[in-house]
């Protein structure tokens, strides 16, 4: 579904993705781990061109989005950027709501302006999103009157309604309050069991060892290894990945 070969990323003269390839299966669970600073989140930025990238190539649901020729990086259309980034929402740490609008509103309005729904259809479907995520009762509700969590809940629900091919996860439950944490996982949980493919940024590992089906850790700006669940978490083989895996249990 998605495929980056050869990803670079500069800011500046500072070079933050060296060499990034990976893959992207449908209906696969991909979790991105790592250390702070490591280039987790611009790597996820750059597949959905909320980033461009220095250099390399995205493939995403048979489109090329960018390619480097002659040392140049091309990029695919305004037109085929923007399908894709609507068809490949990212969750952020901080919810980014519409402070001024409802639940509900947050949700239908990707439907309404993005994907040309009717109105009393995106309501419908928008009300059976915030029901599955445990939130219809608080549908009129303005972000500034939910918890953490319920935010981020909406913002799933937002991302969901969207009918997206992938969605990316930065840190979904890193802003959030210990007891909050389960209810964000339990509703992440919910859409892996439904076979939607994702890519996930995050420091549960016990979360991603239960969810993921591929785990890469990136540290410096590279993949310094990739692997099951199993692979990366009971017989980790790099050393900065051992190091890892000691610093957070
Ligand atoms: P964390 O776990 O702390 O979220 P991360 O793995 O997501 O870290 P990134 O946010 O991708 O790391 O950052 C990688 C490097 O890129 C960092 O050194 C960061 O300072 C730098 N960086 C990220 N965005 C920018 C930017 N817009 N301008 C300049 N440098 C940036
Ligand atoms: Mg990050």
């Amino acid at each position: 579904l998605l495929t980056v070969r050869g990803l670079q990323k500069r800011f500046g003269s500072h070079e933050v993705i060296k060499n990034i390839d990976l893959e992207v299966s449908p209906g696969s669970v991909t979790f991105l781990i790592g250390p702070s600073g490591g280039g987790k989140s611009t790597v996820l930025r750059c597949m959905n061109f909320l980033e461009t990238p220095s250099a390399g190539e995205i493939t995403f649901a048979g489109e090329r989005l960018c390619h480097t020729e002659k040392g140049r990086l091309h990029r695919a259309s305004d037109a085929v950027l923007r399908r894709a980034r609507a068809q490949m929402p990212m969750v952020f740490q901080h919810f980014n709501l519409f402070a001024h609008r409802t639940a509900l509103e947050n949700v239908i309005e990707g439907p309404i302006l993005v994907l040309g729904r009717p109105r009393e259809q995106a309501v419908a479907d928008g009300r059976e999103l915030l029901r599955r995520v445990g939130l219809l009762e608080r549908a009129d509700a303005y972000p500034a009157q939910l918890s953490g969590g319920q935010k981020q809940r909406v913002a799933i629900a937002r991302a969901v309604a969207m009918e997206p091919r992938l969605i990316l996860f930065d840190e979904p439950t890193s802003a959030l309050d210990p007891e909050l944490v389960a209810g964000v996982l339990d509703t992440i949980r919910s859409l892996a069991d439904e076979n939607r493919t994702m890519v996930v940024v995050s420091h549960e590992m016990a979360f991603a060892r239960r969810l993921a089906d591929r785990v890469h850790f990136v540290a410096d700006g590279v993949i310094a290894e990739s692997g099951s669940p199993d692979e990366i978490f009971d017989a980790p083989k790099n050393e900065r990945l051992k190091q890892f895996i000691r610093s957070i249990l």
